[in-house]
């Protein structure tokens, strides 16, 4: 099961590598459910856990929206907040905080020039990027 899931992984390293010029290491864009997900399951520290995925160096991303929705969820996500501390916050120009998912979704906007993909465990998210990436070919 592992197995099979870390080769569909880098399948998907290897598209993006060729057809978007994205390279190592990698930029992954956590959202607050991710690195719950990451420490849930006990895959820390999250760059090596990521890297054994992807087969590949990664380095790990999160928003100012993420972390500050991740503070907002209180102390059963305070070890989770702590971790995203960790993470490099990667640039949103919200003044005023927005979701999470609305955050992601506008860094990456625009042709996602920053090459980042996204690491989210939001079923809503995920479906949305994959809708997208089937309907616009990128
Ligand atoms: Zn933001």
């Amino acid at each position: 099961m592992r197995v099979k899931k870390q080769k569909r992984h880098r399948k998907i390293v290897r598209f993006y590598s060729a057809c978007f010029g994205f390279r190592e290491p990698f930029k992954v864009l956590c959202d607050g459910t991710f690195v719950h997900h990451l420490l849930a399951h006990g895959l820390t520290p999250a760059d090596d856990a990521l890297a054994h995925l992807l087969s590949a160096r990664a380095l790990l991303f999160t928003t100012a929206c993420a972390v500050a929705e991740l503070r907002a969820l209180g102390a059963p996500y305070s070890a989770s907040l702590s971790a995203a501390h960790q993470l490099v916050t990667a640039r949103c120009d919200h003044e005023k905080r927005v979701s999470a998912a609305a955050c992601i979704e506008s860094v990456v906007a625009g042709g996602n020039s920053e090459h980042f993909f996204v690491a989210t465990q939001d079923g809503e998210l995920r479906k949305k990027f994959r809708e997208d990436g089937e309907a616009g070919g990128k």
